[in-house]
């Protein structure tokens, strides 16, 4: 497989051939840095770990090059940067046993424009190799920009592939802001609870963030913890840790749907959803003069 840049990394910790260590994936992560794929798909991560019958893999999109720096990394120049994310990002492939990680090496101002056609290009061969039964993904209301970038240029990258050849599911993952605000019905979560210790060393590898002020390994298992309890306010904690997730399959599916339409009902709903509750408990409300609410 050949990828728009030189630079781009291919690396399969088992060491088979790249066609076939992407064939057989069966959980796929498409993420915009280095550490993200670690942050937002452990739980595929987990579910392939040490089987033969399940592949993850994971594909970085931009080179890291912007992030920030401190304390032994504080002189560090960009390029030395970027080696050193390429490195740490093989580093969690080989930990996590995944099949095939990949960077792309594409500068952030690349995947940010809509013009640019070289990041949809190379994600929709990489699709088309894996048909992935899961794909984690950025979600659409994330608040870093390059999150939704590579989110909508992996969506386009979808849209232009056979129907037969896109992902079963598509999950839109949290990093940059969490996905708690969702209505239930909307939010999947998935239980990130297995080997606690394979998820605290997989996201301890990223020394040149942590080392940076940046805690994401601990503000990744806090978020963890937090949403496990805070899920559901009347039974036990099911389990020690969630992340949440936005079903977007079918954006996948329907090619005419627009995004920000999705987005906004989304938004609505949770509107709705706080508006009705103030309304039902309020001074004045029909249930505060013990009468029922319309349901
Ligand atoms: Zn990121």
């Amino acid at each position: 497989m050949k990828f728009s840049l030189s630079q781009a990394d291919v690396y399969v910790p088992s060491g088979v051939d790249p066609a076939v260590a992407l064939a057989r994936t069966t959980h796929l992560c498409i993420g915009a840095h280095q550490d993200d794929v670690e942050i937002m798909a452990y739980h595929g991560i987990a579910a392939c770990y040490g089987r033969e019958d399940r592949w993850f893999t994971g594909v970085v999109v931009t080179n890291g090059a912007g992030s920030p720096r401190a304390g032994r990394y504080a002189k560090i120049s960009d390029q030395e940067m970027q080696d050193i994310r390429r490195r740490e990002q093989r580093r969690a492939a080989r930990l996590g046993d995944y099949s095939i990680q990949l960077q792309l090496a594409h500068p952030s101002a690349s995947v940010k424009s809509p013009e640019s056609t070289a990041v949809c290009a190379d994600l929709a061969q990489i699709l088309a190799a894996c048909r992935p039964e899961i794909l984690y993904v950025h979600n659409p209301v994330d608040k870093h920009e390059t999150h939704v970038a590579v989110f909508l240029r992996c969506l386009e990258a979808i849209r232009s592939l056979p129907r037969a050849q896109r992902p079963r599911q598509v999950l839109g993952c949290e990093v940059w802001r969490d996905l708690d605000w969702l209505p239930d019905s909307e939010k999947v979560a998935l239980d990130v609870s297995e080997r606690p210790q394979l998820a605290r060393s997989l996201l301890g590898v990223f020394k040149s963030q942590i080392a940076a002020g940046k805690r994401y390994d601990l503000a990744t298992l806090g978020r963890r913890a937090a949403h496990a309890s805070f899920h559901t306010s009347h039974t036990t904690d099911a389990t020690r840790a969630l992340t949440f997730a936005m079903d977007l399959t079918i954006l996948s599916r329907i090619d005419t749907m627009e995004v920000k339409t999705y987005v906004r009902e989304l938004v609505r709903r949770f509107r709705d959803e706080v508006t009705a509750r103030l309304d039902a408990l309020g001074r004045g409300s029909a249930r505060s003069r013990n009468v029922r609410p319309p349901t």
